[in-house]
């Protein structure tokens, strides 16, 4: 299974230096995944290549104009059939491990549009975009962050991507609940201990802890994801006992 994301952009050499680097490099090297980055300002046809101008209407900041958008997406998919055209915007809906999993189960390229300045131009979110994601309720300088975070997150979910197979499937949020407390040598770091179960070679033990570590840390950190959760009757138990050694 090969992957393709594509980045438009004004700032290549930002997204090109994020995929340089460990995981994602190590993805693409193995053709699991490819990223093209794509130069706004190669579409644009002025001898300035501008990509902005003045806010009709008049207010601060400038908004990126919608032609240069629409002129790479012709140029470069001029039948626009097998790709995902994806906004980056505050406005859009919230990105998530849910949203994650759907753009990895995704067959057609994902083409990221990267806005900067104080908007993009309306036309773009109605008549190009099929999608529209923020990655939180706080306001960037940019779409190469938000991009960048969801190919990272996308690419975790593809299969052979991570080294373990199992890693995706244990982490925060995939099922539902956050991951447990992780531990690595020294045994003893100062005042600090490895929890003993942990040391005795029990792998039922050891599985019993981890699940209800992770209910622990789910009701302690983010009670509200036990909200849309539907515990198992190990689960249950589990945290039956969690609320007994807390009273
Ligand atoms: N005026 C816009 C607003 O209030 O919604 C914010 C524009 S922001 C300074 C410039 C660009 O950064 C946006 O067009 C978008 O591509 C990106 N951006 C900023 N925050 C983002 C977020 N939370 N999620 C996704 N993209 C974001």
């Amino acid at each position: 299974m090969h992957k393709r994301f594509s980045i438009i952009t004004i700032f290549p050499e930002m997204v090109n230096a994020y995929m340089g680097c460990s995981i994602l490099k190590r993805a693409i090297e193995r053709q699991l995944i490819s990223v093209a980055v794509h130069n706004l300002r190669d579409y644009s046809v002025d001898k300035h290549h501008t990509v902005d101008d003045y806010s009709y209407g008049g207010g601060p900041g400038m908004v990126m104009k919608p032609d240069t958008f629409f002129r790479v997406i012709e140029a470069q998919w001029p039948k626009k059939d097998n790709i995902r055209v994806i906004m980056l915007s505050p406005r859009g809906r919230v990105f998530s491990q849910s949203v994650a999993r759907e753009l990895a189960d995704e067959s057609k390229e994902l083409v990221f549009l990267c806005g900067r300045y104080e908007a993009i131009d309306e036309r773009v979110s109605e008549h190009l975009a099929d999608d529209e994601i923020s990655i939180g309720d706080y306001v960037l300088t940019g779409g190469e962050l938000p991009a960048l975070v969801i190919i990272d997150a996308v690419s975790r979910l593809l299969p052979d991507v991570l080294g373990d197979s199992q890693s995706a499937e244990a982490e925060s949020f995939s099922h539902g609940l956050l991951d447990y407390p992780h531990y690595t040598r020294p045994e003893q770091f100062r005042e600090m201990s490895v929890p003993k179960v942990l040391l005795s070679g029990n792998h039922e033990a050891i599985r019993k802890w981890r699940i209800k570590q992770s209910l622990k840390a789910t009701i302690q950190k983010r009670p509200d994801l036990l909200e849309s959760y539907s515990l198992s009757v190990e689960e249950k138990l589990l945290l039956e006992q969690i609320k007994e050694e807390a009273s």
